[in-house]
């Protein structure tokens, strides 16, 4: 399951939550170009690589995805998302619109778009503020917000992140109807 957001929507909040009360989904952990920010811990948020390394798992195949985002490079590790597949897990990828389409054309209908929109550019303005962003980093953060917004449509479902408990209810709604699909069950006869 992709879930995908600007940032300040929520996506981190709600990906923890369900992680925690979800225990056959596993989070995919990307790698990335940019510096580690102040409480991220090496191999949980991110693999945090140099530009060189990077290139290198794009050239070997290791990267299932990948994208350049506010001018730096992220991408999906192939290994841990086949062996959780092939364990029967679910994984949850929190990725961006660009990801998703190549996730999409890689591993079809499997894959599950869940876009969570935040209930207006107003509120993301605030959330932003809010949590300490400078006003260059807010003003980024919103043209990137308005260009992320505009692709919502790909997605297979929106859940507006209005009330927590609310998106987060929506969203295992999404992930138990989508375990219960026929193609992922034994039919008999
Ligand atoms: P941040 O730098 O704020 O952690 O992430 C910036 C954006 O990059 C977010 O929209 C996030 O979802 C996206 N992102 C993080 N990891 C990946 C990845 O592996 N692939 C893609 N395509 N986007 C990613």
């Amino acid at each position: 399951m992709v879930l995908a957001a600007p940032s300040g929507a929520g996506k981190t909040t709600l990906s923890r939550a369900l992680l925690e009360i979800d225990d056959q989904l596993s989070l995919s952990v990307s790698v990335t170009t940019r510096d580690r920010r102040p409480g991220e811990k090496e191999g949980k948020h991110y693999f945090f690589i140099s530009q060189e390394k990077f290139d290198e798992m794009v050239e070997q195949g290791e990267l299932l995805e990948y994208a350049r985002v506010f001018g730096r490079s992220y991408g999906t590790p192939r290994g841990p998302v086949e062996e959780a597949l092939k364990a029967g897990r679910d994984v949850m990828f929190d990725i961006d619109w660009q990801g998703f389409r190549q996730l999409r054309a890689a591993l079809g209908d499997d894959v599950v778009g869940v876009f969570i929109r935040p209930p207006s550019l107003e509120v993301l303005h605030n959330r932003l503020v809010k949590r300490g962003d400078s006003a260059e980093q807010v003003a980024n953060r919103m043209i990137h917000a308005e260009a992320e917004i505009s692709h919502a449509g790909e997605f297979d479902y929106i859940v507006e992140n209005r009330d927590l408990d609310i998106a987060l209810a929506d969203i295992r709604a999404i992930l138990r109807a989508s375990r219960l699909q026929t193609k992922r069950q034994t039919v008999e006869g």
